[in-house]
């Protein structure tokens, strides 16, 4: 599940791999992975590749032709770079950008699900497409005041944090680790929380993003593994001891996600109702 992080390394390591390669051919075997058709993939054919950046939990791979290819990885995508090119029959092949070098970057994805997507746009009309326009603030590395940004919010905490129009680049991994490290209960409401709450976890959000890039940026490098080693506290740890007061780390189910914490540091010693369980009694 990559998040801004996640993203963040991955735009370094493969931007700085290829920039300035030339782009020999493209292919879109993932039918559904390639949401625009004008223009067409092929006009990233012998242009040269110009770097890639983040944008929010987004990749942008830019060519010199003015081009763009904006990629969401989703919860199973990825973008590697391979030194030679994808045999026909890999199942996990969305998009592949062929460098005349021998070598080539690859949007994959793993599982079942195809919702990782890539639009080929145009430099000028990037701004204006809805997965950008729609975003938030960058939740790295210099976020407004949180009292701004989540103050006026009825929802708890831990939907603002993830909802990228609120703030960009957070997730379900990284959303309990920086509730944790904030001392904040997930389900404190925005509009809740004092001037001090609100300026401990904006500073617990560039904290912790900012560790985790730093965490990657010195363990990491090209070729990039499938799965990256997430350095996480909390968040996948439930039934281990807290690591700042050895208190049981409990969580909450939900259908397609799991919240993590830490009932003493975060809730006031309050385990949280199990919707998992709720839904059994029902
Ligand atoms: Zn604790």
């Amino acid at each position: 599940m990559p998040e801004l992080p996640e993203v963040e390394i991955v735009a370094r390591l493969i931007g700085g791999a290829v920039t300035g390669a030339r782009v020999a051919s493209t292919l879109a075997p993932g039918v559904n992975a390639l949401k625009t058709f004008d223009p067409p993939l092929h006009a990233l054919d012998g242009s040269c590749l110009a770097g890639v950046s983040r944008r929010g939990k987004h990749l942008l791979v830019q060519s010199d032709a003015g081009l763009v290819l904006l990629i969401h990885l989703m919860s199973a995508g990825r973008l590697q770079l391979f030194g030679r090119r994808a045999g026909l029959r890999d199942r996990t092949s969305r998009v592949l950008i062929r460098l005349e070098d021998g070598r080539e970057l690859r949007l994959r994805e793993f599982g079942t699900k195809q919702a990782a997507w890539a639009k080929l746009l145009r430099a000028g009309e990037l701004e204006a497409d809805e997965a950008l326009a729609t975003l938030g603030p960058e939740a790295w590395p210099d976020p407004p005041p949180f009292l701004e940004l989540l103050g006026g919010e009825a929802r708890p905490l831990h939907s603002l944090l993830r909802d990228q129009r609120v703030i960009a680049g957070i997730g379900r991994s990284w959303v309990d680790e920086i509730l944790w490290e904030a001392r904040l209960s997930p389900y404190k409401r925005g509009a809740d929380l004092t001037a001090e709450e609100a300026s401990a976890l904006r500073d617990a959000t560039v904290a912790r993003l900012g560790g985790a890039i730093d965490a990657y940026a010195a363990t990491l490098s090209l070729p990039l593994p499938d799965r990256l080693p997430l350095p996480l506290k909390v968040h996948r740890h439930e039934g281990e001891p807290c690591p700042r007061c050895g208190t049981r780390l409990e969580a909450v189910h939900f259908e397609d996600y799991v919240i993590a914490y830490c009932p003493a540091c975060q809730t006031d010693g309050r385990v949280l109702k199990d919707r998992r369980l709720s839904r059994l009694l029902k």
